[in-house]
């Protein structure tokens, strides 16, 4: 198995990146690289590595010469970003369907045996979320459909573009519902960057800055859970890997908190209190969103189990290092 030929799209970003880091140190020998971004653009250096950078999996060709050969695919390929993102880049989030259907695609053309997608917690009914203490979201409480709109439909639909690619070609297919993931090596700033390392971003500034107050986007009641990038890589890993996992499964934190209470965890970790200052107007996503972990309990007898505070202190301090020495990765999510 360690010889066959992984291929891991969307390897200049986070999760992507670190998937292609993990393979490494477990001996993987045959690895494939793509991102659209040009490679001084990607979180990690993945020596050892094929890279194709600067590919565009938008079109149908370059997901062909990406797949050749492969044994398993990764797509970890998205336009994406957090709240801010997403509620104003509908249509880009949308485009993403073009990468998902042409890998899907050209893997069953190059007869590739496995085909992972990463989809997402967005693919919920929006009005099961609408209460601060929502209870776990179910896999079946994707349906009835009403997604985030623009980026949780393209996932919603991809997903369903990868099921009927198993029914109707026989492509074997494993999707994912990510919820929240967080860690070192991801995006912090320009625009695309999610809570839990937007809030890091904020308080460092806080502190660099010597001004002590922090902007919160919506009424900071909203609830949600994270995931630390270890557990995410452990649970694709053994997805990608179970012979009956054959259905979309939630991958996410049960460890529910409110935006407010990630503050808090940020200040303790930092060593300051901040004034907080709400934005009301900002986008903020769904009241409440959590993962119902009975499925992968039962599928896998695991569940990511990393607490918060200890991968907020790992981002952080990650964090802090790139910005006290100026290393901004901000040109390497929004150049491309
Ligand atoms: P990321 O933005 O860090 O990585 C995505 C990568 O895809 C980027 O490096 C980007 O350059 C690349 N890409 C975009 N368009 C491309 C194209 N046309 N051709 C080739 N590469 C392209 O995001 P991430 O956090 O690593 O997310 C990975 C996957 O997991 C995405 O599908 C995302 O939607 C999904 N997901 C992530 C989270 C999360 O919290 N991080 C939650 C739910 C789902």
């Amino acid at each position: 198995m360690k010889d066959n030929l992984i291929v891991v799209c969307g390897a200049g970003g986070f999760i992507g990146g670190h998937l292609v880091a993990d393979l490494l140190r477990q001996g993987f020998s045959r690895i494939r690289a793509v991102d659209i971004k040009p490679i001084e653009h990607w979180y990690q250096r993945l020596d050892g590595t094929e890279i194709l950078d600067s590919f565009d999996l938008k079109e149908l060709p370059a997901c062909r010469r990406a797949v050749k050969d492969a044994y398993w695919v990764y797509n970890l390929a998205a336009d994406m970003g957090g709240m801010g993102f997403i509620e104003n880049n509908r249509a880009l989030c949308m485009l993403s369907v073009l990468i998902n259907t042409h890998l899907l695609q050209a893997a069953r053309e190059a007869g590739v045996e496995r085909y992972f997608y990463s989809s997402s917690a967005c693919v919920y009914n929006h009005d099961k979320q609408t209460d601060p203490g929502v209870t776990g979201l179910k896999e079946e409480d994707a349906y009835p459909a009403m997604p985030e709109d623009g980026y949780g439909w393209e996932k919603l639909f991809s997903e369903r573009m990868c099921r009927h690619f198993t029914e109707d070609f026989g492509l074997t297919t494993r999707i994912v519902r990510y919820h929240n993931v967080y860690g070192p090596m991801g995006t912090y700033d320009g625009g695309r960057e999610k809570a839990p390392a937007a809030i890091c971003r904020k308080v460092i500034e806080a502190e660099l800055n010597g001004t002590p107050e922090i902007e919160i986007w919506g009424s900071g009641e909203q609830t949600r859970s994270f995931m630390y990038i270890d557990d995410c890589l452990k649970g694709s890993q053994e997805i990608m890997r179970s012979e009956s996992i054959t259905f979309p499964i939630n991958l996410g934190s049960s460890e529910k908190v409110s935006i407010n209470r990630l503050v808090d965890i940020v200040e303790e970790i930092a060593g300051i209190k901040l004034r907080r200052r709400y934005n009301l107007s900002a986008p903020k996503g769904v009241n409440g969103r959590n993962s119902d972990n009975a499925l992968i309990q039962k599928m896998l007898g695991w569940e990511p189990s990393i607490p918060l505070k200890v991968g907020m202190e790992r981002t952080y301090s990650w964090i802090y290092d790139q910005m006290k020495t100026g290393n901004s990765k901000l040109s390497a999510v929004n150049r491309w």
